[in-house]
């Protein structure tokens, strides 16, 4: 018997999704032992009966063996679909940074909600000034949440988006009873740039400013980006983007580096709950850089990991005292 999935997106780009189009082929070996039974990036399935007849308040979402929810949780219709999917779903898959971690949407919470609405909606200078939305709308949460923050999760595949190498071995893993766990290993432990423990100057440069290497060359002829100045993020990120080493045994590269651009941090920490703001400073200053040149460091170095507490707005500064 096919193994019914019902697939959901929430606080999301799309991108998630066109990964899991672009399984491609092996997809079509897939789809036999699979029934998509909710997907509304293919279907028009409808959350309240489908003649919108309905309970309108009550989410509907039909029974299946596998959930897969992109996205995190930024609305109060968000929080029903999540918890209508756990109560149906027998496992519930995280897929992408954002359902991990909060993702790019939750750089948001270094705000709070009235100073997001004010710059949104009054502050912004392309913008008429009106009053917050109210009408149709779900009312927002008070922050992003990663999807286990809200409801319990049993696999987690991030990526930004997840490859569609990643998406398949975890659906093969689940049909045939296995579990799919990441290693607890950094980027720089799958990375074959060449090491000297030492930054080459003193300097963190601009995003590829100065970056040195030849294409195609060996890649110990490649020094490593963080090494050469660059704000190289693998030193504090899950390793997994590389996928397995080959049948030919070529050993894989992870998947930025091998495209010559630093680690961004997507598949968030190497350890649950560590948090890569701090362990990035230590990293960079045991080469001799100095993190403080990092322009708007909370940013840059908790970009994809926002939920789970990571990004918060800052303490109001006290008001300067009267003399
Ligand atoms: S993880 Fe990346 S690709 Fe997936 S929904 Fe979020 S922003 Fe888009
Ligand atoms: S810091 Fe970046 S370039 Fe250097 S070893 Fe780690 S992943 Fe590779
Ligand atoms: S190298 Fe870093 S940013 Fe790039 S895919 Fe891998 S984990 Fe994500």
């Amino acid at each position: 018997m096919a193994t019914k999935v019902a697939e959901e997106w929430l606080n999301i780009c799309g991108g998630c999704e066109v990964s899991i189009l672009d399984i491609g082929e092996p997809l079509l070996d897939l789809l036999p032992a699979l029934e998509f039974v909710h997907m509304p990036v293919l279907m028009d399935h409808k959350y309240h009966g489908q003649t919108g007849e309905g309970d309108s308040h009550k989410v509907e979402i039909p029974a299946a063996d596998v959930g897969i929810i992109s996205g995190g949780i930024r609305n109060e219709k968000e929080k029903l679909v999540a918890q209508e999917m756990r109560a149906k779903c027998k496992i519930l898959i995280s897929l992408g940074s954002c359902a991990c971690f909060g993702g790019i949407p939750a750089m948001a919470n270094m705000w709070t909600l009235d100073e997001l609405y004010e710059k949104v909606y009054r502050d912004s200078k392309s913008t008429e000034k009106s009053p917050n939305p109210n009408k149709d709308l779900p009312p927002l949460t008070d922050r992003v949440y990663a999807l286990d923050e809200v409801v319990k999760v049993d696999v987690h595949i991030p990526g930004c988006p997840p490859s569609p190498d990643m998406i398949k071995e975890a659906l093969l893993c689940l049909l045939n009873g296995k579990p799919f766990v990441l290693p607890e290993k950094s980027v720089c432990d799958e990375c074959p740039t060449k090491r000297e423990k030492k930054a080459a100057g003193g300097q963190i440069s601009r995003p590829l400013q100065g970056l040195a290497f030849k294409q195609n060359a060996a890649w110990e002829e490649t020094r490593c980006f963080m090494e050469q100045g660059q704000l190289c993020l693998g030193p504090v990120t899950k390793s997994g983007c590389a996928g397995q080493t080959t049948e030919q045994g070529e050993v894989k590269v992870p998947r930025c580096i091998k495209g010559y651009m630093p680690c961004r941090g997507c598949f968030g920490p190497v350890k649950k709950g560590s948090n890569p703001l701090v362990d990035m400073m230590g990293a960079l200053s045991s080469i001799g850089l100095n993190p403080q040149q990092v322009a708007d460091r909370r940013a840059m170095l908790n970009r994809y990991v926002g939920g789970h507490g990571l990004l918060k707005p800052l303490p109001a500064k006290p008001a300067p005292i009267k003399k």
